[in-house]
Parts: structure tokens; sequence; C-alpha cells
């Protein structure tokens, strides 16, 4: 993780450089910030910088043995410890390691509510359990592999409860070159005997304006509705990132519903219109989330025709189109629908004509819904 890379915190940055450049780096860290605020990224940045073979003025270099690993989180000597929810195979956060890196490395700014649906957790309760702080306490014994310090990120210590006490001596008297960076959201739920130990850096909420040119600039938002999202996410990027996710899927729905309508009752030139001057000017980035999101409610309709109802987490519009689905197609259908869509997806992700995939798909999928005819090479078999 880089400092540029992450918005705003210009001021932040620079002090935690010059900690770095002055040799005043503490070894037990409380980064304290809202949800969405960008702490953890700046504590792994900040690690990184540490650990960096070939500081740069303003940031890590990108290019030594350190940072290239730090870049996929599979550096021997980072160390990571979050909330999860334990089971019988996942005692650990080890355990789970790689779903860490994909969720933090698809959003760094991730809240434990996209973490547990990365998990697909359900509503089970979040927990640091004792086994993970005793994991802890062995991981940091070890010395370090290759860098000069070893680096224990703990995301979210408020779900360590009194098992947390368990590390106070390591915090205390840490091996040398060690460095915990605790990462929390709320100060009032963390043990207060971590607290006394650690040195706090405190990271605001971004302000309205660079809320909204994070927006602009990042998400390519026109100005007025980045202002009107950034009013609602009120700092926190999770919550500016959900409100975007749900505008891409609520058009995503309606835009599924209308070409579903035009295939299953064959309608040729509306659905033609609709590919040419929709499908395919939509851009291929939406065309391959809207595709993506055609190909996940094709398997929502299966999991409704299986009884497995209660594995569908959709809203209430979404849900009864599902219904209503799967009460009007077999599973051959859905099935073999997925994978002419999964090539058309293929296709546009190899720089494919829009127009022609789009319009190929459309008539397949007729064939498919209208006439019960499997397209060549997708019979289901
Ligand atoms: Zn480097």
């Amino acid at each position: 993780m880089y400092f540029k890379d992450i918005f705003g915190h210009q001021a932040l940055k620079q002090h935690l450089i010059n900690s770095v450049k002055n040799n005043r780096v503490s070894h037990a860290q409380l980064f304290l910030g809202p949800e969405g605020s960008g702490s953890l990224a700046l504590a792994l940045a900040y690690a990184q910088y540490i650990n960096c073979e070939n500081k740069l003025e303003e940031d890590s270099c990108g290019q030594c043995s350190t940072c290239r690993k730090y870049d996929k989180l599979i550096h021997p000597d980072l160390h990571f410890s979050y909330p999860f929810f334990p089971s019988k195979e996942n005692v650990l956060a080890t355990n789970i390691i790689e779903d860490w890196r994909k969720a933090f490395l698809s959003n760094p700014y991730l809240s434990l509510e996209y973490w547990r649906h990365n998990l697909d957790a359900g509503n089970k309760q979040a927990n640091i359990p004792i086994k993970e702080a005793h994991d802890i306490i062995k991981k940091l014994s070890l010395k370090s592999f290759e860098s000069e310090y070893k680096v224990l990120i703990m995301w979210l210590p408020e779900y360590l409860d009194t098992q947390g006490n368990a590390l106070l001596k390591l915090i205390e008297e840490p091996p040398p070159k060690t460095l915990f960076l605790f990462v929390a959201e709320n100060q009032d739920k963390i043990l207060n005997t971590i607290i006394s130990r650690t040195q706090l850096i405190k990271i605001n909420k971004l302000n309205h304006d660079e809320m909204t040119d994070y927006l602009i600039q990042e998400k390519m938002i026109d100005k007025k509705r980045a202002n009107e999202l950034a009013l609602i996410a009120d700092g926190n990027i999770q919550e500016a990132l959900n409100l975007i996710n749900q505008e891409g899927e609520r058009e995503n729905f309606s835009l599924l519903v209308q070409w579903l309508r035009y295939i299953v009752t064959d309608n040729g030139l509306d659905l033609i219109k609709l590919s040419d001057d929709i499908l395919s000017k939509l851009g291929r980035e939406n065309q391959k989330s809207f595709l993506l999101y055609a190909i996940n409610m094709m398997r929502q309709i299966i999991l409704v025709q299986k009884g497995l109802r209660n594995l569908i987490f959709l809203q209430e519009e979404e849900l009864a189109f599902v219904i209503k689905f799967s009460e009007l197609f077999q599973f051959e259908q859905l099935e073999t629908a997925i994978i002419v869509i999964e090539k058309t997806h293929y296709g546009i992700e190899r720089n494919g004509n829009p127009k022609i995939l789009f319009l190929d798909l459309s008539l397949q999928l007729t064939l498919l819904f209208k006439y019960q005819t499997f397209p060549k090479g997708t019979q289901y078999i």
C-alpha cells in the first residue's frame, strides 16, 4: 500500500513519514479512525514505508523485494489479525488469510460489513478468539525472516474482548524490532489496557469537499451527483462505494428485466434496439458488470428452484422477479444461459465487438428461453 494511493490525510501522512525519517517509530500504535476513513490502508502504507529498502521522500519505492511482497500482502514479516467467524476449519485468522488478502486488495476502505459479506458469514458474531491471541504471541516470538521489523496489524481490536489481555505482556515488552499497529474505529470498545499501552494516531473522516473530490477523481462521477453522494456518505468511503454499487445494481436490474422481457417474448425489433442502443454503449466495465449481474441472478433463480431460499439475499423487487422466473424456466435452461452469458463476458473482456456479442447473446437466449433450443456446444447434459 502506498501513501499516494490513499485519498486525503496529507498532514497525517507527512507526520508518519517524518516519524520514520527521525527514527521515532513507537513500537505499539493505535490508528483510530471512523469506518471508511482509510485508517487500515494508512497503517499498511506506514508499515511498508518503515520496511521499504529504498525509501523515497514521500513514499515507498514500489520496486524492492519488500514492496513487491507488501503489494500482495504476502511478506513473511507482515502479520494480520482481524475479527472473523470461527468455525471447525477456521480457528485462526491465518486460516482465511487468502480471503483477507482478496477483500483488502479489492477494497482498502473495507468495513466489517464488507468483510462479513466476503466471507458469506450471514449473521454470525465476529470475534477475535483467545486462540488467535496465542497465535499472535507465537508468531511474533519468531525472528524476522527478511525485514528489519516484524509487523502485526490488528484490524478492529474492539473484537478482542478480555482475551486481549493475553497480549499485554507482549505489547509492553515486545521482542526487538516488533511493531504493533492496531486499527480501530471505536475507542470506547477497546480494552483500556491496550489503549494505555499504545501511542494514538487519530484519523479524521474525509470532509465533504475531499469526499466529493474522491468521487469525481477516483470514481468518475459527475460533480452534482458526487456532491449528493458525499452528503449521504458523510466522510465514509465505504458508504460511498455502497451507494455507487446500489445505484449500479438498480440500473442493472431494470435493464435485465427489460432485456429478458424482450427475450422471452421474442420481440426481435426491440431486442436489436436494446442491444444496439443501450447494451453495446454501456462501456466495457459496465457491460461486464451487467453480465456478471445477469449470471448472479440466474444463479439466484436456480437456488430458488432447489429450495435454497435461505441462501438468497436480495431486495424485495429482485426477489419477486427471481421467484417468478424460477417458475417459468427449467434448471437446464438457466445453466445453459449462464454458460452463454459467461462466454459473452469473456468476449467483452477480450475486447470483442460489443454490438455483435450482445446481439448474438440476445438471439441465443431467445432460442433458449422462448423455444427451448440449446445453442451449439452449450447443451447441458
Ligand atoms: Zn520499497
